[in-house]
C-alpha cells in the first residue's frame, strides 16, 4: 500500500471535511498509517509533527499505552450499551471523578457524543429550565462576536464565525450578539485586562435591558479559538459570572476546545474563579481518542426537570452512542494521567519553551501579534503591521504556511491568516524547536519571499 493508491480510492468515496475538495486536484491529501507520541507516519514513510493535536484533541500523544490499554481492557468487557435504563460503570466513575475535578457546583453530568452535541443539551436544557420554571418568555440566547461553538444548526446559529455561519443563516436561530472582548483590538496604551474590562459595558447593556428574554449568555472561556485563537483576560468571565447572578441569565461555558489544561489550568474557568451553570466538555476529554462529550450542569437545573412523569417535564434528549463505555474508559484514563503526573506544571515549561522559540517574530515585519494562553500561541500574520491591515483571504496566505510545514515534517493548519501552536503536552523542548523554526520559515515565504501578490 503506498500514498497514492489510497488518495485514489479515497478522492472517489471520500467527502472530507471542512473542506473545498477541488483543492485535492493542486494539494494531495496525506493518508496516515501510524501515529506514535507526537508523531503521525504517512505510507511512504514520511512524518509530520502535530503541532495542532488532530484538531485540537490529543493531549496526551498518539497510541499513548495508558490510554490504549484501558480502552482495551474495557473492550473485551463492555463495547456499548444504551444508557436509558440501563447504566454502565464506565460513565458513573465518569461523572463521579469529572463532578470532583470541574468547578464548585456542576454536580451533574448529561452524556452525547461530539462537541456540537453538548452545546445543543446545555442550549435546550437552558431554554426547557426556565420553561419549567414558568418563565415562557425566557426565549434569547446572548452570544460574543467571533465566537464558535460548533456545527450542527443549533451551535452553528449559538457562534458568530461568518465563514461557517452565513450561508445558512435564513436556517438558524437568531442570537443576541455582544461585542467580542478580544484583546487583538485593544489600544495599543491598553493591557489586556483593562480592554476586556472596559468591553464588558456591551455585555452588562444588554443583560440589564432584555434579562427578561434571555435564557443564557454561551461563551468560550479565555480563547476563541476556531476565530483565529483571539484571547481575553479573566476578569470578563468574573463580571459575566456576577452579571449573569444579578440578571437571572445563566452562563454556558463551552470549554470543549479549552478545557483539560489547554489554557494552563484543567479548566478555564479557574482563572476567573467562576462556576458556570452550564460546562460542555469533549476533544481532549478522552484524550482525543473517541468521540465523547458532556453537558455539566447545577442541581438546581436537575431538579427543574424532577417531577411526576404526567407534568411533562423531563429532558428528552438522547444521542445513540450517549456515553459509549469505550470513549469513558479512553477519558478515565485520561483523567489518570491528570492524576498521576505533573501535567500542569510541566505545561508550564513547555508553554515558556513555545513563548521563547517565537519571541524573534514580535518584530516581524508582517506579524501584528504573538499572543499565548497557555499552551495555545497564535501568530497573526497582516499585510501591515502599523495599521494591522488583514492579509485578503482570498490570498490564502496561512495555506503556503500549511504547504510549508508540511514538507518540513510539521502539521501546522493555520486559521486565515493565523499560524497557530496547539501540540499535544507530550511534545518536547526540541520538538517545539523545530516546530517554531518551521512555523518561522512558513511565515517568511507567507509573507515576503514567496510573495503572492505584486501590489505589497
Ligand atoms: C470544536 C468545538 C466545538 C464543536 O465540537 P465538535 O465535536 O466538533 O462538534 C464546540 N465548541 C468549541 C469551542 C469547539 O472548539
Amino acid at each position: 500500500m503506498n500514498n497514492s493508491t489510497l488518495i485514489d480510492r479515497d478522492l472517489r468515496t471520500i467527502w472530507h471535511p471542512c473542506t473545498q475538495m477541488k483543492d485535492h486536484e493542486f494539494m494531495p491529501l496525506i493518508p496516515i498509517r501510524r501515529a506514535e507520541g507526537v508523531w503521525l507516519e504517512d505510507f511512504e514513510g514520511r512524518r509530520y509533527l502535530d503541532a495542532i493535536s488532530s484538531w485540537w484533541v490529543n493531549i496526551f500523544g498518539h497510541c499513548n499505552p495508558r490510554i490504549n490499554a484501558r480502552i482495551k481492557t474495557q473492550l473485551d468487557t463492555l463495547e456499548h450499551v444504551i444508557l436509558a435504563g440501563f447504566s454502565h460503570e464506565p460513565a458513573i466513575e465518569l461523572s463521579e471523578r469529572l463532578i470532583e475535578i470541574t468547578p464548585a457546583g456542576l454536580d451533574r453530568c448529561f452524556f452525547a457524543d461530539n462537541g456540537s452535541s453538548a452545546v445543543e443539551v446545555a442550549l435546550k436544557m437552558s431554554f426547557h429550565y426556565w420553561r419549567n420554571k414558568g418563565q415562557k418568555n425566557k426565549t434569547r440566547f446572548v452570544n460574543l462576536s467571533n465566537s464558535y461553538h460548533g456545527e450542527t444548526l443549533g451551535a452553528l446559529a449559538a457562534g458568530d464565525v461568518p465563514l461557517y455561519k452565513e450561508t445558512y443563516a435564513p436556517l438558524l436561530m437568531e442570537m443576541i450578539t455582544v461585542a467580542s472582548p478580544d484583546c487583538y483590538h485593544r489600544r495599543p496604551d491598553e493591557s489586556c485586562e483593562e480592554h476586556s474590562r472596559k468591553m464588558f459595558a456591551h455585555m452588562r447593556e444588554v443583560l440589564a435591558q432584555r434579562h427578561e428574554e434571555i435564557c443564557a449568555v454561551i461563551i468560550e472561556p479565555l480563547v476563541q479559538c476556531a476565530g483565529n485563537m483571539r484571547m481575553y483576560d479573566p476578569i470578563y468571565l468574573k463580571l459575566l459570572r456576577e452579571a449573569c447572578d444579578e440578571f437571572n441569565v445563566h452562563l454556558i461555558a463551552d470549554e470543549i476546545a479549552v478545557g483539560f489544561g489547554r489554557t494552563g489550568s484543567l479548566f478555564a474557568c479557574e482563572q476567573a474563579d467562576i462556576s458556570p451553570d452550564f460546562m460542555c466538555l469533549s476533544k481532549a476529554l478522552t484524550g482525543g481518542y473517541l468521540p465523547l462529550s458532556v453537558t455539566l450542569t447545577t442541581d438546581d437545573v436537575y431538579q427543574a426537570f424532577y417531577d411526576n412523569y404526567e407534568n411533562l417535564t423531563a429532558f428528552l434528549h438522547s444521542h445513540s452512542f450517549t456515553g459509549n463505555p469505550l470513549g469513558c474508559s479512553a477519558a478515565l484514563a485520561t483523567l489518570d494521567i491528570f492524576a498521576e503526573d505533573d501535567v500542569i506544571a510541566n505545561n508550564k515549561k513547555l508553554a515558556h519553551k513555545m513563548q521563547l522559540a517565537t519571541a524573534a517574530l514580535t518584530d516581524h515585519p508582517h506579524v501584528a501579534e504573538v499572543r499565548q494562553t497557555g499552551m495555545i500561541l497564535a501568530i497573526e500574520m497582516v499585510k501591515n503591521k502599523n495599521t494591522r491591515e488583514a492579509y485578503p483571504w482570498q490570498e490564502r496566505r496561512g495555506l503556503k504556511v500549511y504547504r510549508h510545514a508540511l514538507e518540513n515534517e510539521v502539521l501546522l493548519l493555520p486559521l486565515g491568516n493565523v499560524v497557530y501552536f496547539i501540540p499535544p503536552y507530550v511534545i518536547t523542548p526540541d520538538e517545539i524547536e523545530l516546530m517554531a523554526k518551521v512555523a518561522v520559515e512558513g511565515i517568511e515565504i507567507a509573507t515576503g519571499k514567496g510573495r503572492v501578490t505584486s501590489d505589497e
